[in-house]
C-alpha cells in the first residue's frame, strides 16, 4: 500500500498548455508563463504558433459533437497561440487547479481564469441550441460569439502526452535540468 501511495505521488507527468487568441492577443503571454515557471514546473517546449484548422479539429476532437464546437476551432485559429510543454511531479492536476473552470464566470479568484477573464462569448449555448443563430465566420477574430478563456491545459496524462506529440514536432522539446530541481524536489 504505503510504496504504491509513494510511487504514484512522485509520478512525473507532462501537460500540454496554451495561451489561446485572447490571451495573446490580451498581452497576458508573460503573466501566464510566470504562473507556472513560479510554482517550479520544468518548461521543456514554448513556442508562439498559428495553428490550422484540421490540427484545432484533431486537439478537440472529443468535443466534436458539442453545439460550440464550430466557435471553439474559430476562436482557436483566430490568431497566434502559444505552445508549452511542462513537466513535473502532478503536473496535470496542479495545472488545472492553477488554470480554474472551465467558464471564467465561475473560475476561483487566484486562478488563471478567474483572474484573467470574465466570459466565455456575449451569448449563451442556448441561443444556438434553439437555432436563433448561427456561428458565424465574421465573429471569430474578436470571438464575439466565441470560447474565450484564455488559456489551455491538458485534462489527464495520457492526453497531456497526446497533446505534446500533436502540436511539437521533433527536435523542439529540450531536455535540460533546472539549478533549483534539488530545492523544490527529493
Ligand atoms: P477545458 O478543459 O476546461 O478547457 O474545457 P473543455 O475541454 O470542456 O472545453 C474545451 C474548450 O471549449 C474550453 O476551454 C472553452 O474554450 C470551450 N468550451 C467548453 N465548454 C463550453 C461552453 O459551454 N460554452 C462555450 N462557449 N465554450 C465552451
Ligand atoms: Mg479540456
Amino acid at each position: 500500500f504505503l510504496p504504491h501511495l509513494v510511487a504514484s505521488m512522485e509520478q512525473v507527468d507532462q501537460t500540454y498548455i496554451m495561451i489561446k487568441p485572447d490571451g495573446v492577443q490580451r498581452g497576458l503571454v508573460g503573466e501566464i508563463i510566470s504562473r507556472f515557471e513560479k510554482k517550479g514546473f520544468l518548461l521543456k517546449g514554448l513556442k508562439l504558433f498559428e495553428c490550422t484548422k484540421e490540427l484545432a479539429e484533431e486537439h478537440y476532437k472529443d468535443l466534436r459533437e458539442k453545439p460550440f464546437f464550430p466557435k471553439l476551432i474559430d476562436y482557436i485559429t483566430s490568431g497566434p497561440v502559444v505552445c508549452m510543454a511542462w513537466e513535473g511531479v502532478g503536473v496535470v492536476a496542479s495545472a488545472r487547479k492553477l488554470i480554474g473552470a472551465t467558464n471564467p464566470l465561475q473560475a476561483e479568484p487566484g486562478t488563471i481564469r478567474g483572474d484573467l477573464a470574465i466570459q466565455t462569448g456575449s451569448f449563451s449555448e442556448v441561443v444556438f441550441a434553439l437555432g436563433l443563430l448561427k456561428p458565424c465566420k465574421e465573429s471569430h477574430s474578436y470571438g464575439k460569439l466565441s470560447c474565450r478563456n484564455v488559456v489551455h491545459g491538458s485534462d489527464s496524462p495520457e492526453n497531456g502526452l497526446r497533446e505534446i506529440e500533436l502540436w511539437f514536432k521533433e527536435g523542439e522539446l529540450c531536455q535540460w535540468t533546472q539549478i533549483q530541481a534539488p530545492w523544490l524536489r527529493e
